[in-house]
């Protein structure tokens, strides 16, 4: 079985992230990036298969600017055996990314898609279920369990209150949750080893795909500043504040 896992270039979850004075968006010259959390998860999930002889082949996929490569380069030293980057200068939104990794699956033809559930820098949400309605594929979104069982998959999935268990029959589309499981570190002799490991250039139009972007960014702002809080010295004087300053009791 082979397995196809998108893993993006984002912003590293510890850098603070600063908005560009003019509000067009977020800094990203000078920033640290590193792989969305999510898609490690998905990459370690991945390797777990075949570490268990239940994948034989992993395909990581970048897209975006010629960097997305180093983001490949850390999924190869995680375990995937060989990387593809889409190249574009292009701003990618879910549809295009969905629509890029259709026509890969196509090329591919991998029995399943891990994708992260939501990238942390743009929050959408949205990649994974949109490939799954372009391609057809049943889809088993946020997972913290799966299990492959002969043609088929159980899904896991954290939903409000609960857990739900979904059977897909493959292949199928999977997004990550933070529980599914905790990614590893990859080894220095696998980092040297990755560098071996062959990565396809590709660009959107060889894929036949126009990943023009379909929403405008308005605009981008900081959260307004909190006030500093202030120390009270008895449970009265909480109280006291309450009903006189903040008027909530
Ligand atoms: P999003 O829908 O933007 O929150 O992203 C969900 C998931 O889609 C991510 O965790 C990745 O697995 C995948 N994805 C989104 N954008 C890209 C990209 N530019 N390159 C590779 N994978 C991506």
């Amino acid at each position: 079985m082979k397995i196809l896992v998108p893993v993006k270039r984002v912003v590293d979850y510890n850098v603070k992230v600063r908005v560009k004075a003019d509000g067009t968006g977020i800094e990203t010259a000078g920033v640290k990036m590193s792989m969305n959390p999510f898609d490690e998860i998905g990459v370690e999930e991945a390797v777990r298969l075949k570490e268990k002889g239940a994948a034989t082949e992993i395909v990581a996929v970048s897209m975006g600017v010629p960097q997305c490569a180093e983001t490949i380069r850390t999924a190869l030293a995680m375990g995937a055996d060989r990387g593809i980057l889409v190249e574009t200068d292009a701003e990618l939104q879910p549809l295009a990314v969905a629509k890029l990794l259709k026509a890969i699956a196509e090329k591919e033809q991998p029995k399943l898609i891990i994708l992260g559930k939501q990238a942390i820098d743009d929050d959408m949400n949205a990649t994974g279920q949109m490939l799954a309605a372009l391609l057809g594929w049943p889809q088993g979104t946020f997972a913290s369990k799966i299990t492959i069982e002969g043609d088929g998959i159980t899904v896991t999935r954290e939903v409000d209150g609960g857990l739900e268990t979904v059977a897909l029959t493959l292949p199928a589309i999977i997004t990550t949750d933070l529980r599914l499981n905790e990614p590893r570190y990859a080894s220095l002799p696998n980092i040297m080893k990755a560098r071996k490991k062959p990565i396809d250039n590709l660009k959107p139009a060889d894929l036949g795909v126009d990943p023009k972007p379909r929403l405008t960014t308005v605009k981008v702002a900081e959260p307004p500043k909190r006030k500093a809080g202030v120390k009270v010295g008895s449970v009265a004087e909480l109280v006291e504040k309450l009903k006189t300053e903040a008027k909530v009791i």
